[in-house]
Parts: structure tokens; sequence; C-alpha cells
């Protein structure tokens, strides 16, 4: 069963949206001066900026932060826990917090 999030910033609903660390553009940079490196100043000089390109990639897939659909900002937490109850409860849930959270369900 999938954790349902409540966000504190803009208290949106959601299953929480995954995004990637760190900058698409700077690894796409790292690897071109590598290969720039490697073109014009041969293996020596390529290998460190091909290895600093490599971790960099990596570690841009590998750290993913939990991050709330609507506004953007990581600022989520479970529905269960007591202040995504109190949260629930005055962000329209009311009574309805177990409808709301069904409805959450079918859509998401
Ligand atoms: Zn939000």
């Amino acid at each position: 069963m999938k954790t349902q999030y409540i966000c504190t910033s803009c208290h949106s609903p959601s299953y929480g949206a995954e995004k990637t660390r760190g900058s698409g553009k700077l690894a796409v940079g790292l690897w071109g001066v590598g290969l720039f490196f490697l073109l014009l100043l041969g293996p020596l000089w390529a290998i460190p900026v091909l290895i600093i390109a490599l971790v960099y990639t990596i570690w841009m897939f590998a750290s993913k932060a939990l991050i709330c659909p609507s506004c953007g900002k990581p600022d989520l937490v479970s529905t269960d826990s007591p202040v995504g109850m109190e949260i629930t409860k005055s962000a329209g849930g009311g009574d309805d917090r177990e409808n709301w959270i069904k409805e959450l369900e079918r859509g998401g």
C-alpha cells in the first residue's frame, strides 16, 4: 500500500513526487568537459574529469527527494502522522478525512 502524504506548505494531499537532486545540465557539462579534454589534451587530463562526471551522475540518480507535486516543496508528512492528521482535519478533510483519503486513492 502506498503511503499518503500531505504537504505542510500548501496542504495538498498526494502520494508525493520523486525529484532527482542535482543539476542535469551540470552533469552533461561535466561529461562535455571530459570529452573535450579527451580530444584535446588526452586521457591523462580527461580521466579525472570523467570520474567526477560519473560519480556526480550516479549521485544524482541515487539521491531522490520526495516533493509535493503541487508546490514542489519537500515538505511532505505522512497523513498517518500526528502532524499529518492535524493538517488533513484543518485542510477541509474534517470528519470527511476517511473519504478524502479514499478519493486520493482513486485519483492516484
Ligand atoms: Zn505543497
